[in-house]
């Protein structure tokens, strides 16, 4: 899933090459892609790309009066062309959500690997129209200390579970919960209220802004490798953590998994499998 260190290059490479560039086609790979009907996608045929911006997790292609919000989900990414494939797009066929046409010759794609169909383009005349964007909490790398230390002692939630809630925080995910708190020390499982909120909020700046900082100019097609090296638990179940040396663990649900040091994180302790539990009940 991409997070705020790779939505900012995208963010950062798109304005580069396609702001003052103007669409002369959009087309539809597949159909559930597309959450709005009213304004039609077509409506941005002949539009000038006047900005591209970010909200969380979500990338915002502007236009005078529309937005164009991308939601990525789990599998959804960006693929870029410097010259764009012309020929007819084939309905359903492949990762294709939606492939947009710039008068430059150039274009983008906005694509879903796998089956799920979470990946979401909405055309608005007012972004808040986007339940995710209207209910984006601050993001995360701009919360301040207090609405940080609020926000932990109001929640009942384990840690892991309120930085990756949009509405709270947004621009995290799975894989930069688990660096984060690998890098502060903290259990995915420890009460959101007992942790020590100004030193974990630190420890976001920290690791957001290194990730977004080794991400920031590379081309779309290499931010999901290069994320993938500088991750240093995420992913990496069985491996040598690279700080005590204690094997990365983790933890499993039905359809995802977020990973640990046993050493650094829970006093080498196993956290128990999730998974397990459910069918144990
Ligand atoms: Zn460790």
């Amino acid at each position: 899933m991409p997070e705020l260190p790779e939505v900012d290059a995208l963010v950062r490479f798109l304005r580069a090459n396609v702001v003052g560039d103007f669409i002369t086609r959009a087309d539809v790979g597949e159909l559930s892609i597309l959450k709005t009907a009213h304004p039609p996608l077509a409506a941005i045929n002949g539009l000038e790309i006047s900005g591209v911006s970010r909200v969380g997790k979500a990338l915002i292609v502007e236009f005078d009066g529309l937005d164009l919000v991308c939601r990525f989900a789990r599998a959804g990414w960006l693929v870029w062309h410097d010259v764009v494939p012309t020929g007819p797009v084939r309905m359903g066929k492949g990762p294709l959500g939606l492939r947009l046409h710039l008068a430059s010759g150039a274009g983008f794609d906005l694509s879903e690997a796998g089956t799920k169909k979470n990946a979401s383009v909405s055309l608005v005349t007012n972004r808040a129209e986007v339940a995710a964007i209207d209910n984006a909490g601050p993001d995360a790398l701009s919360i301040d200390a207090d609405q940080f230390t609020a926000t932990l002692a109001g929640s009942t939630s384990r840690i892991k579970t309120v930085l990756e809630d949009q509405a709270l925080i947004s621009g995290i995910g799975n894989a930069y919960s688990d660096e984060i708190l690998h890098t502060a020390q903290i259990s995915p499982f420890a009460p959101a209220q007992g942790v020590d909120a100004p030193a974990l909020l630190e420890t976001v700046r920290e690791v957001l802004g290194q990730a977004r900082d080794s991400l920031i100019d590379l081309p779309p097609a290499k931010v999901k490798a290069a994320k993938k090296r500088g991750l240093r638990v995420h992913g990496r179940t069985g491996q040598a953590c690279p700080v005590c040396g204690s094997t990365i663990a983790e933890v499993s649900y039905a359809d995802k998994s977020l990973q640990y040091c046993p050493g650094c994180q829970t006093s080498g302790k196993k956290l128990s499998d999730r998974r397990m539990d459910r069918l144990l009940k």
